[in-house]
């Protein structure tokens, strides 16, 4: 899933700045920014709440409607409140970056303020806790470290490691992250297959990558 967090509120009403009317609509996303517990019907009150605060307590008179969308990204779960974001002077995004993008890409007169700092594609350890797994590089090669990306997981990306840094298993640029490839030496020498990273890792493909520049999937 799409990891992110909100941006703290001062931040938030920066970017508001004077809106040119004082009608704000704050859409939040039932996906992965809702995982986050970023951007939920519990977040968008939340934020309305403190937004309505500040408003009383400078006399701006803001007027605030909130609604999540099944998935901010997605242009026909955007049109089901397209007379709300064409009446609203402000809409507060609490969609990860892409979700964001696309409301102000679908309503192009729409003053779309992004409400969230997207960080990554990750996984919950527990509630509120998500750690980096995957960073999109279109070449997919945690086959040959035991199922662990080392582009994500590692601090230096070492397709062939580990730096020799390694501390009980924890790496040395945060000793409370666990060294990838010691993650990658554990779990290989428990099924029996070592052998699997005793060669040189070759270099990936990286023209599937962002370096190779915009990427556009088509699929079926
Ligand atoms: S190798 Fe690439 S596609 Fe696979 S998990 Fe890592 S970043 Fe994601
Ligand atoms: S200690 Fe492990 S995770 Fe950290 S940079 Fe070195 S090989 Fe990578």
């Amino acid at each position: 899933m799409i990891v992110g967090t909100r941006k703290p509120f001062e931040e938030i009403i920066a970017l508001l700045g004077e809106p040119v009317g004082n009608r704000i609509l704050v859409l939040g996303c039932d996906s992965c920014m809702a995982v986050s517990l970023a951007s939920g019907e519990a977040e968008v009150k939340e934020l309305i709440d403190e937004l309505r605060e500040h408003s009383d307590a400078l006399g701006l008179g803001w007027e605030f409607e909130g609604r999540t969308l099944k998935r901010q990204c997605e242009r026909k779960y955007e049109e089901r409140v397209s007379e709300l974001i064409d009446g609203s002077d402000a809409v507060v995004s609490l969609g990860c970056g892409v979700g964001a993008q696309m409301l102000s890409e679908n309503f192009p007169l729409a003053n779309v303020v992004p409400a969230i700092n997207t960080s990554n594609m990750g996984a919950p350890e527990a509630r509120g806790i998500f750690k980096e797994k995957c960073m999109g590089c279109g070449d997919c090669t945690i086959h040959r470290t035991a199922g662990v990306c080392v582009l994500a997981r590692c601090s230096k990306a070492l397709q062939n490691g580990p730096c020799g840094g390694t501390t009980d298993g924890k790496c040395e640029i945060d000793p409370e992250t666990d060294c990838a490839w010691a993650t990658i030496y554990d779990s290989l020498k428990r099924r029996g297959r070592l052998d699997d990273v005793r060669g040189l890792v070759p270099p990936k493909d990286w023209s599937r990558s962002h370096s190779g520049g915009v990427r556009t999937v088509r699929v079926g």
